[in-house]
């Protein structure tokens, strides 16, 4: 049991009454890759010296553990492409060993996984999210723009030898996977991963047009039942994953649906950016700056008033919708900003 006592100024809880026991750290808005939905081609990227340290993210992320975070996930942007990210991890990962924090994590497109798995696995990750919208490498191609499918692979085969377990993201895109969905679901089910699928979002403005990307997961589902007996089970992360578990191969779906189910009413979640900037939801705008407070001095109390004043702004839910008639996204930074 957590005693507030030892673990520092008690747990944070928004207007709602939700606690807030999980943060996504998005460590950098850099990128080896350039997937359509999420990125334009010609991006660009915030000057490096608006970045916080590895130091100063560290800080902050122990401020909040501190303040009742159970659960760290690293994404960005690609989180393994931030020189030197695994100084973070490995600094993180003390906070596994006392206790304070349950779950180190992070969300990878996997281009550099073979590289770093052995040491995730050694800093305490246990299970990881990988992004994989596609098994047939031209499409991977397609999809991501600059990515390679084989190296993807060679990072999953990594991080299985290593021990860690893995899920599999994918964004449902019409007309480019939904056929390929089953195809996926065997795949993943026989490598003994989960498999979660996504509606997109509208944020940030890219080349393609979001309304002809969307596909409702109601249809995928129903699709799905064509081939395969799915039936819903209370399994959760942590997550605004809804899970089923699929019959003929005894592997789990997940569903995220933030267009067609409003999953709001049980977020748990906020997200840090890698200029310190604090995200009470990822379907509005205001945030919260937290450089200036941890820049202002040394001790922490500036900080943790700042983060807690910007808990008591959480607001109720999202509004996002895909409007066909302004074609604007809801939200006007990108993804690769909060990172998901
Ligand atoms: N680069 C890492 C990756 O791809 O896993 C981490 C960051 S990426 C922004 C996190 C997740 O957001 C990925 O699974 C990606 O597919 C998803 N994503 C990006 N843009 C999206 C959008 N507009 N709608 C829904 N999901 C999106
Ligand atoms: Fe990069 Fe992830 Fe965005 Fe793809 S989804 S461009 S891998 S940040």
């Amino acid at each position: 049991m957590r005693d507030p006592m030892t673990f520092g100024s008690g747990n944070m809880i928004d207007p709602f009454g939700r606690s807030i026991t999980y943060l996504r750290v998005s460590v950098t808005d850099r990128c080896d890759f350039r997937c359509t939905y999420c990125m334009a081609e010609d991006m660009t990227f915030l000057p490096k010296k608006d970045l916080l340290t590895l130091e100063e993210l560290e800080r902050l992320c122990s401020v909040f553990i501190s303040k009742g975070v159970r659960k760290l996930r690293l994404t960005g942007g690609e989180p393994l492409v931030r020189r030197n990210v695994m100084h973070l991890v490995r600094d993180l990962s003390r906070h596994l060993k006392t206790g304070e924090l349950e779950e180190l994590t992070l969300t990878t497109n996997g281009s550099q996984l073979a590289r770093f798995a052995t040491e995730l696995a050694d800093c305490g990750v246990r299970r990881i999210n990988v992004s994989l919208d596609t098994l047939d490498p031209q499409k991977f191609r397609e999809i991501t723009r600059w990515g390679d499918f084989s190296k993807v692979m060679s990072g999953i085969d990594a991080a299985q030898a290593a021990g860690l377990k893995i899920k599999i993201n994918a964004v449902a895109l019409k007309g480019f996977n939904d056929q390929e969905i089953p195809d996926m679901l065997r795949w993943a089910h026989g490598r003994g991963m989960d498999l979660t699928v996504i509606e997109t979002m509208p944020m940030g403005e890219i080349d393609a047009d979001r309304t002809d990307q969307y596909l409702p997961l109601s249809k995928l589902r129903a699709d799905l039942e064509r081939q395969f007996t799915l039936t819903d089970i209370p399994y959760k992360t942590g997550g605004p994953a809804r899970y089923v578990e699929v019959k003929e191969t005894g592997g789990r779906v997940g569903f995220i649906t933030p267009m067609t189910h409003n999953f709001c009413e049980s977020c748990n979640r906020v997200r840090l950016t890698c200029t310190g900037t604090l995200y009470m939801c990822l379907g509005q705008e205001d945030a919260a700056d937290l450089r200036a407070a941890l820049r202002a001095s040394e001790g922490d109390e500036a900080v943790s008033r700042a983060i807690d004043e910007a808990i008591g702004r959480k607001p109720k839910g999202h509004d996002f919708v895909i409007d066909r008639r302004t074609r604007k996204p809801s939200v006007s930074r990108h993804m690769s900003v909060t990172g998901g």
